[in-house]
Order: structure tokens, then C-alpha cells, then sequence
């Protein structure tokens, strides 16, 4: 019989309080064994990859294990000089004495992951877990079954038990996992269950990190290269069958002809891409289940089908999709897509764009593609997003000291390289003053020496 959420976390309690988890040396080992893992297991973990998502070996290479192995290389290079103490200030009525932020562990902590990129979104948040030395409960998504089972085997191979346990299950294995006490809950998914996680970590003070979703907007002006345009916009909407979290959600064609102009580009993109027929291509991947199947061919009644369309419920295909003339009031508008399918909407200028975007939640990504550097300016000043790419989607989360998350409804918290590790620490200030000489004299009762100066 498996243990119970109490026992696997007095377990790992027992495994931090032992202190094994705070030298560096065995934050790095742990580190390179999940390195090994991801490069020895390259082949499983891909099998159970293709398996859940359809994903091909480059997909699942480029960002599911190679991210991650990125992510492990960075902590192993930048953990000494992040760990390390930082000296703060001492103002005049404190001399002499020393200031410091030391950076500790903050203890047991839970990670709870989704389905779209098991493995990625699974085992970065643990590389920053690790490397700030705590121990991990990590419970992947029950929608990725196979990657699910696969984690479930292969991390106890490598990563110290006394440290790190996977528990699999869903909304029933969770509720129970939540009721006990962690340092710190690191979720990604949706806004919904963010909240439950919110409530439940509420009963013990346990501060949370929320990766959320939601509708990642796409600027698109005239003047641009709107063939260049397409290409990203479709590589960035279509990878991983449209199931990320940062991909462009939908696109607001700006002025005159550009929507017209844009919408063959992405056509010709998609077919360059995937072929004349996308259901053969090896590089697309399948919607994660049935319900998401449903969900999702239902929002293609939203506008005119300019490319795409084509689904097959057995294999849970959905062609790479365009929609054109789409309504704001489509209900394709309504909800994050988190699928194959790119609404374009026509507005007349910058400001009605930005307009569109303010009355909705803060999204997790704004894509801009522009010309005109005062756009560039006008989309930073007056928007508010987890991130904001100019020309390119998805790809800021490649870059390591960027800080990845959202907004308002997109999320709170952050991490990625060194915000990974300071999420999973505590900045604990230190003050240390000799008690001789005792400058101090000064404010202690009667106040004699401050009564005279007032
Ligand atoms: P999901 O259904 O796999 O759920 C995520 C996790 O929550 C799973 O581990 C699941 O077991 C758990 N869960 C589900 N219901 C629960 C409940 N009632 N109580 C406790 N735990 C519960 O994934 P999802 O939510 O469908 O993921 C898609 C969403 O996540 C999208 O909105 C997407 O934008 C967002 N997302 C965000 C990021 C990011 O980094 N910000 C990344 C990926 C996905």
C-alpha cells in the first residue's frame, strides 16, 4: 500500500530537518542526477510524450527535456554566486554593524503540474527547488498518464528519496495532498483550480506560486513583413497543437488590408509547415483528450475557416486552423483556446488594440509585431502582461534570467534561472552588531541624549 499524503510529508520533513538537503555539494548532485536522468531517459520519457500528446521526438526534445537540461545547466553554473550572501547597507545610527540577506531553504515543498508539456512544466520548477536546497513533492498532471507513470518511475531512480517523492493522482489524490502543511505550492494550470490552491494553502499561511493561463493577444500593424509575421505567429500558435500556455491566442489586425494580407501569409505558413495535409505530418502533435477534442471543435463555428478545419475525433486531430472575420462576441473569444485554432480580429487602429486588450484580464504573454518603435513604446507603457514578446511568441521563456509568469489573472510569481531559486528561498535578513561599543546607549530609556537634540 502506497503512503499516505501525512507519511509522505513527515517523511520529506524528516529528510529536510536531517539538514542533508543545504550543502551544495548535494544540491548539485541532485542536480546532475536529473540531468542524467533527462538525457540517459531521453527515449522513455519521449515514448510516453508521443503517447499522451502525439508529441514528435523533436518537439519533446527542444522543449520538454532539452528546456529542462538547459535550466539544470544554468542552476549548476550560477549556484555558488546565488547562494551566495548579500551585504546591505548600515545606516550611520547603526554603526558599527553588518548587514546581510542569507538565502535558506524554505522546507518541503509541493509542485503540482498540468498535461500540455508534462515533463517541462513538472521538472523546472523542481530544478529550482532543488537547487535552493528543499525537499519536493511533486504531483504531475493524471492527463498525461503515461508521462505521468514515467516520472513516477524513473525520478525515484535518481533523485534522493529522503528528499523527493512523486505522488500521481487527480482532483481526489491532490485535495488530499493539500490539506497538509508545505513551505511553499508551486502550480501551473488553470485559473480555477489556482484558486483552490489558493484557498487550501490560505489554512496554513503557505505561500503560493500561480502559473496561470489565459489569452495571449497578437498585435499585428501594417508596414511589417506580414509573411515573417505568419511564419511565427503559426510556428508559435501551432506547436504542441496550439496546447501552450504562451502561444498567441488570437491576433488583432490592425488598419486596413492587413487582416486580408496576413491571413493567405498564414495559410502558406501552415502549409509549409505541416504539408497539404497536417494529419500526416510528424511534427503535429493531437489534442490531449476527448473532452478538450469537443470543447474545441465547437469554437470552429466562430468565423469564417480561412485555413484548417478538418478534425477527426478517433485520433483527436485538429487541422492547424485560421478563423477570419472572427466577432469579439465569437465564442472563441470567450475563453483561453489552449488548441489549434487562431481567430484574427479586425480593428481600425493602435488604440482601439490596445483598447480591446485593457477591458480584458492581464494575459501571460502580448505579442506585438511592428514596425514603428512608438508601438513598441505604447504596448509597454499602456498594457499590463506577464511578458511581452515584439516579433517573436513563446520564445522569452527560453531565456533564463528572464522572469517567467503572469498578471492579475495570468498569475503571480515567477521563475525561471535565478527567480526559480529565490522563489523557492527565503531572503532571510541578518544584523549583526558588536555589543561593544554600545552605541546604542543613545536610545534607551530616559532618551536623554535625544530629548536634548529635540
Ligand atoms: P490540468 O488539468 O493538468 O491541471 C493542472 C493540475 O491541477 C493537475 O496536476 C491536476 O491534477 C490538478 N487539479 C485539477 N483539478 C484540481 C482540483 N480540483 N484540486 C486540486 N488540484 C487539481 O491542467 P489545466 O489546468 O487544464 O492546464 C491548462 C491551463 O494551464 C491553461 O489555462 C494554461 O494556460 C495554463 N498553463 C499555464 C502555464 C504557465 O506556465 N503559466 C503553463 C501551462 C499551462
Amino acid at each position: 500500500m502506497s503512503a499516505s499524503p501525512a507519511e509522505v510529508v513527515r517523511r520529506l520533513r524528516d529528510g529536510f530537518g536531517s539538514g542533508r538537503t543545504k550543502p551544495l555539494a548535494w544540491r548539485r548532485e541532485q542536480l546532475r542526477a536529473l540531468r542524467a536522468l533527462l538525457t540517459e531517459r531521453e527515449t522513455e520519457l519521449a515514448t510516453a510524450l508521443q503517447a499522451d500528446l502525439g508529441k514528435g521526438p523533436v518537439e519533446s526534445h527542444a522543449s520538454e527535456l532539452g528546456f529542462v537540461v538547459n535550466e539544470v545547466d544554468h542552476a549548476l553554473r550560477h549556484l555558488e554566486r546565488w547562494t551566495r550572501p548579500e551585504r546591505a547597507w548600515v545606516p550611520r545610527s547603526l554603526v558599527p554593524a553588518r548587514a546581510r540577506t542569507v538565502w535558506e531553504p524554505l522546507g518541503v515543498v509541493l509542485v503540482i503540474s498540468p498535461w500540455n508539456y508534462p515533463v517541462m512544466l513538472a521538472l523546472a520548477p523542481v530544478v529550482g527547488a532543488l537547487a535552493a536546497g528543499n525537499c519536493v513533492v511533486l504531483k504531475p498532471s493524471e492527463l498525461a498518464p503515461a508521462t505521468s507513470a514515467a516520472l513516477a518511475r524513473l525520478l525515484p531512480r535518481y533523485l534522493d528519496d529522503a528528499a523527493f517523492t512523486v505522488v500521481e493522482g487527480g482532483v481526489e489524490e491532490t485535495t488530499a495532498l493539500l490539506e497538509q502543511r508545505f513551505d511553499h505550492i508551486f502550480y501551473t494550470g488553470n485559473g480555477h483550480v489556482g484558486r483552490i490552491i489558493m484557498r487550501a494553502a490560505a489554512e496554513h499561511v503557505t505561500p503560493v506560486t500561480l502559473e496561470l493561463g489565459g489569452k495571449s493577444p497578437a498585435i499585428v500593424e501594417s508596414g511589417v513583413d506580414l509573411a515573417a509575421t505568419a511564419r511565427r505567429l503559426a510556428w508559435g500558435k501551432f506547436f504542441n497543437a496550439g496546447q501552450s500556455c504562451t502561444a498567441p491566442d488570437y491576433v488583432l489586425a490592425v488598419g486596413d488590408g492587413t487582416a486580408d494580407e496576413l491571413e493567405r501569409h498564414l495559410a502558406d505558413a501552415i502549409r509549409a509547415m505541416y504539408g497539404d495535409d497536417p494529419s500526416r505530418s510528424p511534427d503535429y502533435g493531437r489534442i490531449v483528450n476527448e473532452r478538450h477534442f469537443d470543447r474545441l471543435t465547437a469554437l470552429l463555428e466562430g468565423g469564417r475557416v480561412v485555413a484548417g478545419g478538418e478534425h477527426d475525433r478517433a485520433k483527436r486531430y485538429i487541422a492547424p486552423t485560421v478563423l477570419g472575420d472572427v466577432e469579439p462576441d465569437a465564442p472563441v473569444m470567450a475563453e483561453e483556446i489552449f488548441g489549434p485554432i487562431l481567430p484574427v480580429l479586425r480593428v481600425p487602429d493602435l488604440d482601439a488594440a490596445l483598447a480591446f486588450i485593457n477591458e480584458r484580464d492581464k494575459p501571460l504573454a502580448l505579442y506585438a509585431f511592428t514596425a514603428d518603435p512608438a508601438t513598441k513604446r505604447r504596448v509597454l507603457a499602456e498594457t499590463s502582461s506577464g511578458a511581452v514578446g515584439f516579433g517573436l511568441p513563446n520564445a522569452h521563456l527560453t531565456v533564463p534570467e528572464l522572469p517567467f509568469g503572469g498578471v492579475g489573472e495570468s498569475g503571480m510569481g515567477a521563475y525561471h534561472g535565478r527567480r526559480s531559486f529565490e522563489t523557492f528561498s527565503h531572503a532571510k535578513a541578518v544584523l549583526d552588531k558588536p555589543l561593544s561599543p554600545d552605541t546604542m546607549r543613545v536610545v534607551y530609556p530616559p532618551f536623554t541624549a535625544l530629548k536634548e537634540r529635540l
